[in-house]
């Protein structure tokens, strides 16, 4: 009799795993069944922000395979608006309901890809029936406010209530998009995902663009109107708001693995070893946004919900389903992103996450340019760097600036991820021509700082 695997969700990680699996086991050998809630598999959240502004026209193009191509060319039996409820690991089996026409169905599986995503954070005071407030995470969230953008009356007053990545990168949308924006956060600025120096940067950038930021102004309500939401409420008085999208970042989706008892880290994600297993449950694997990983330099767990890994620990999870053998050795905290054509770039620690974890270091800030100083274009790009002291290791880095900024810190991710000292990286060697970098790289440039600084401390 074929093996059975379930995979509850039909995105970047469960759609990968699914994928893998079927390559190393012929229908025949491996069923599989995968129950999806949404009207969408294998698509790329990440370009939600692009198709929100218009600059991608089509959702259709934000979807790499559809359900029919995973039936059709990989006999999948791939059952999408089905929720999975309950996981029995005793008998092993799931029940499913079909969002359609309230039916259910109980299935069972001899191995189980547990692939949820992470669900939007809305603290209580979100929860409303109004109209008009949006969480971001799914395309279906995309198509919602997508479609409240067009309706009648249209909405001329955007309020982002948190400064993370998916936050910048909506507000961005909906200027560009022609509405007036807001962007409210809890903390000093926005874009915490780097130290509060680079993050003033793209503070003011989004200033330049027209965003209005409000800082250190924690939300407390929403007012509404007529069933329309209509003001988001301060501590400072309230901003009015013909639509409010909510990016106070994700929590990972574990409810109904806690329900059965899949183990869960000091993240609040669920644990796995590096092959994707959930110990001590055989057969029971988790990958993507609901897990927690091993953060490569400060050697914690963490929970990092990005897309490139999603992907990789499917893969992973599906080879090892498939008989073979992959393991996830874990992250170092890279992502990219922009606000309009502003950069920014992060691997590694930040300056909190060194001293949390216990490091001696030094950071320094690096000004220079993306190009030759002379060569039409060059634009300022700045580059900080934390190594460690006395080692000179790094330990993480960042960068703000105009083009080719954002890419370059796949340089650093490398030199990171092997261990490199600033002392090694200022002997790299990159590439260099007037339309691509100053004869200094900015990179080396900023190796070169820390060098200094690091021995101006052991003088
Ligand atoms: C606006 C936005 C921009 C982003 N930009 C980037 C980026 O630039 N770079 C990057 O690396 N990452 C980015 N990400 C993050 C990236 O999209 C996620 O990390 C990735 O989609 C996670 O994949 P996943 O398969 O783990 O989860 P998801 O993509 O969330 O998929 C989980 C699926 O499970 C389904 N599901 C959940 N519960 C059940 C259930 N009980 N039964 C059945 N189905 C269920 C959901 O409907 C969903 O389709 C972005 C995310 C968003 C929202």
């Amino acid at each position: 009799m074929a093996q059975r695997l379930i995979v509850i969700g039909g995105d970047a990680a469960g759609m990968s795993a699914a994928s893998q699996a079927r390559r190393r086991r012929g229908r025949d050998d491996l069923e599989i069944v995968v129950f999806e809630r949404g009207h969408f598999t294998s698509y790329s959240a990440c370009g939600i922000p692009y198709w929100i502004s218009g600059l991608v026209p089509d959702p259709e193009a934000l979807i790499a395979r559809d359900p029919e191509v995973f039936r059709r060319e990989h006999a999948m039996d791939v059952r999408m608006r089905h929720e999975v409820t309950t996981i029995d690991l005793e008998r092993r089996e799931v029940v499913a309901q079909n969002l359609e026409d309230g039916g259910e169905v109980r299935e069972r599986f001899d191995d189980l890809m547990y692939a949820t995503g992470a669900v939007p954070v809305k603290p209580p005071w979100a929860v409303t029936d109004a109209h008009g407030v949006f969480g971001m995470q799914t395309l279906d969230d995309g198509a919602a406010l997508r479609d409240w953008l067009d309706a009648d009356p249209q909405p001329r007053r955007a309020v982002v209530i948190g400064g993370g990545y998916i936050g910048v990168e909506i507000a961005e949308a909906m200027i560009q998009r022609g509405l007036s924006v807001t962007l409210v956060e809890a903390g000093e600025q926005p874009m915490s995902t780097v130290d509060s120096d680079m993050g003033e940067l793209v503070a003011d950038a989004m200033r330049g663009l027209g965003i209005t930021i409000r800082g250190s102004l924690p939300v407390t309500g929403l007012e509404e109107h007529n069933g329309r939401v209509s003001a988001v409420v301060t501590e400072e008085g309230s901003i009015p708001a013909d639509v409010v999208v909510l990016g106070l970042g994700v929590r990972p989706n574990t409810a109904l693995a806690e329900a059965a008892g899949l183990p869960l880290g000091p993240t609040g994600a669920i644990r796995v070893d590096r092959r994707m297993r959930v110990p001590g449950l055989p057969g029971i694997w988790a990958a993507g946004d609901c897990v927690e990983t091993l953060h490569r330099v400060s050697g914690l767990p963490v929970h990092v919900p990005l897309g490139t890994h999603a992907n990789k620990q499917g893969r992973v999870a599906g080879i090892n389903i498939g008989g073979e053998y992959a393991t996830f050795t874990g992250v170092i905290g890279t992502a990219v992103t922009k606000v309009c054509d502003l950069e920014v770039g992060r691997t590694g620690l930040r300056e909190r996450d060194a001293k949390a974890a216990g490091f001696e270091f030094v950071s320094v800030i690096a000004e220079s340019t993306n190009r030759a100083g002379y060569y039409p274009g060059s634009r300022p790009m700045t580059v900080k760097l934390i190594a460690e002291r006395p080692s000179g290791r790094l330990l993480g880095a960042q960068i703000v600036g105009w083009s080719e900024a954002a890419k370059r810190i796949d340089t650093l991710a490398v030199a990171l991820w092997n261990g490199m000292t600033v002392d090694d990286m200022t002997q790299l060697d990159l590439g260099y021509a007037p339309p691509y970098a100053p004869v200094w790289d900015p990179v080396l440039i900023a190796a070169r700082k820390a060098v200094d600084a690091l021995a101006a401390l052991d003088r």
